[in-house]
């Protein structure tokens, strides 16, 4: 992989003991989409590391890992990013945050257009917040054998990049993130200019989901 591109390791519904393996062979960060489990983890792992939020965050959640998270890589309202800010005050921190993007064919995959995330940016509300930033974007590409098609869909989200970073950001050093790539097609998104792949099973093996 590129050297300028940085792996997430997924490591969520592993346990423990699967992260410190990782955590010696130098891996130093972790996504994980559920915030009470990421909570757990940040108490009981070594601080150094880097704890990265990148699944669908509920208001009511965001206590939970505001004190400690780097990145909320799955940001996709005005609302959420409000509730960001304010939590993140009471802890006197920035937290850096990524728009999510629908990219996908799916419509149950969540994520902003082009237009909502204009909307929110051009936003007084928006403006007045102290303690977000926004440092990138995010997607994830359709569920398919179809490798142009994902291909396709990573470069929009290049795209979509592009026009944010000459509209609102064309100063702000910082944006600079394109969160995309997943176990089964990292290798096309670092080719479409990825700067952070998002890898779980390749690393950790399939993810056994417990019945409930
Ligand atoms: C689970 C998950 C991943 C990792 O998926 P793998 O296919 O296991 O690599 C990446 N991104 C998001 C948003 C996820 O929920």
């Amino acid at each position: 992989m590129p050297e300028e591109v940085r792996l997430i390791a997924v490591s969520k519904t592993k346990p423990v003991e699967a992260i410190t393996a990782a955590y010696e062979t130098g891996q130093r960060v972790f996504g994980e989409n559920r915030p009470q489990e990421m909570a757990a983890k940040y108490r009981e792992l070594p601080k150094d590391i880097e704890w990265h939020m990148i699944g669908q965050l509920q208001e009511k959640n965001v206590k939970y890992i505001i004190a400690f998270v780097r990145l909320i890589h799955s940001v996709d309202s005005l609302k959420l990013l409000q509730k960001i800010d304010r939590e993140a005050q009471k802890c006197d921190r920035v937290v850096d945050c990524l728009l999510e993007f629908h990219i996908a064919r799916e419509e149950t995959k969540s994520g902003l257009t082009l237009a909502e995330a204009e909307e929110i940016l051009e936003s007084e509300e928006w403006k007045a917040l102290q303690h977000v930033r926004i440092t990138g974007v995010m997607g994830i590409a359709t569920y398919t054998d179809d490798r142009e098609q994902i291909r396709r869909e990573f470069a929009r989200l290049h795209e979509i990049f592009d026009v944010l970073k000459s509209k609102y950001f064309a100063r702000a050093d910082y944006f600079r993130e394109l969160s995309m790539g997943m176990s089964e097609d990292y290798r096309i998104a670092v080719e479409e200019g990825s700067t952070m792949v998002r890898v779980g099973s390749s690393i950790f093996g399939a993810r056994e989901y417990k019945k409930s």
